[in-house]
C-alpha cells in the first residue's frame, strides 16, 4: 500500500496452471510492478516473493482448514487497495475468464471507478491435456472441443447435446461429478468404449494421468484415488496421448505414478 494521491489500479493476471513457467511476459511484468498481490491456491505462487519483490502478498485461496476469503471480500479488497493508491495484482490460476470469476472482479472494479485490465493466461482446459500429450483437436479425429464446468451435474438436455456433438469434451472441476458425467453421457448414447483421461496436478512435480474409458472410468478413478485439481478429457484424441510435453517446459514428473486401464 503506497502512494499518497497516486491513482491505483487493478490488473487481473492469468497465472497458468501448476508452474510459474507458464506465466506470460506481460503477467510477470505486472507482478514486478505490483504493490499488493492477491493470489489463489491454484495460481502458481511458490516463487511469488521473487516475481513480485515489492509487494505485500495476500493469500485469498481456499484450502483445507483455512477459511477462504469470500468472493465479495476479495472484490472489496481489490477495490480498497486500489483506491488507496496501490498497483494491485490479482493472480489467478489458468486464465482469469475461464471459470475464474474474472468477469465479476472486473465488474466490481468498474463499479468503483477503479481502472482495471486483464492479462490472459494459459488455461488448464487446453494446457493440462497437453501436459499429458493429448491434443484437443487433431485432423481426422476431432475438429472441435467443448469446455464444461463439472462443478454441478449437467442437465439431461446438456448431456444429450454433448453426446451428440462429437469432438472432444474437457471437464474442469469434474472429479466430484465424474459418475454423473460418465452415466449421463452413456445414457444419452455415447459409447462406453470412448476413451477418457484424467490429468491431475498438471505441470506440477506430482502430475499424474489416469486412462480409462467411459464405461470403466468411475471405478478406475476410485481405485486410483483421483483428486482435484484435475482435468478430464473425453474423446478419441485421448488415444494420441504421449509422454513428454510437461518435461519440455522443465517439470520433473513422477513417472511411477502412472495408472493405465483398459
Ligand atoms: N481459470 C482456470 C480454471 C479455474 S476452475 C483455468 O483457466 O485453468 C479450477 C479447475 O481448473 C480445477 O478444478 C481443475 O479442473 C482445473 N485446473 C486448474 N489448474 C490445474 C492443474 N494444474 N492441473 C489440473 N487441473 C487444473
Amino acid at each position: 500500500m503506497t502512494g499518497a494521491g497516486r491513482r491505483g489500479s487493478v490488473t487481473l493476471i492469468g497465472g497458468g496452471p501448476g508452474t510459474e513457467e507458464l506465466l506470460t511476459l506481460a503477467g510477470a511484468a505486472a507482478l514486478r510492478d505490483a504493490d499488493v498481490v492477491l493470489f489463489d491456491r491454484l495460481a502458481p505462487h511458490a516463487t511469488l516473493a521473487t516475481l513480485a519483490p515489492n509487494a505485500e502478498l495476500i493469500d485469498v485461496g481456499k484450502r483445507p482448514h483455512h477459511h477462504p476469503v469470500s468472493q465479495s471480500d476479495i472484490e472489496d479488497l481489490l477495490v480498497a487497495h486500489a483506491l488507496a493508491g496501490a498497483n494491485v495484482a490479482r493472480l489467478k490460476g489458468g486464465d482469469p475468464y475461464v471459470f475464474g470469476r474474472g468477469g465479476e472482479e472486473v465488474a466490481a472494479c468498474r463499479r468503483a471507478g477503479v481502472p482495471v485490465r486483464v492479462i490472459p493466461g494459459v488455461t488448464s482446459a487446453i494446457s493440462v491435456p497437453a501436459a499429458a500429450g493429448i491434443p484437443l483437436t487433431h485432423r481426422g479425429v476431432s475438429k472441435l472441443f467443448t469446455v464444461v464446468s463439472g462443478h454441478e451435474p449437467l442437465t439431461e438436455v446438456e448431456y444429450r447435446s454433448l453426446a451428440g456433438l462429437g469432438g472432444t469434451i474437457v471437464v474442469l472441476m469434474g472429479v466430484g461429478t465424474l459418475p454423473a458425467t460418465s452415466y449421463g453421457l452413456q445414457r444419452e448414447g455415447m459409447s462406453p468404449r470412448m476413451p477418457v483421461a484424467i490429468v491431475e496436478r498438471g505441470y506440477s512435480p506430482r502430475q499424474r494421468t489416469t486412462f480409462a474409458d467411459l464405461g470403466t472410468v468411475v471405478e478406475v478413478a476410485a481405485q486410483a484415488a483421483v483428486s482435484s485439481p484435475a482435468v478430464l478429457v473425453i474423446g478419441e484424441v485421448v488415444r494420441l496421448a504421449h509422454e513428454g510435453d510437461a518435461e519440455a517446459i522443465g517439470v520433473v514428473r513422477d513417472g511411477a505414478a502412472h495408472a493405465a486401464a483398459g
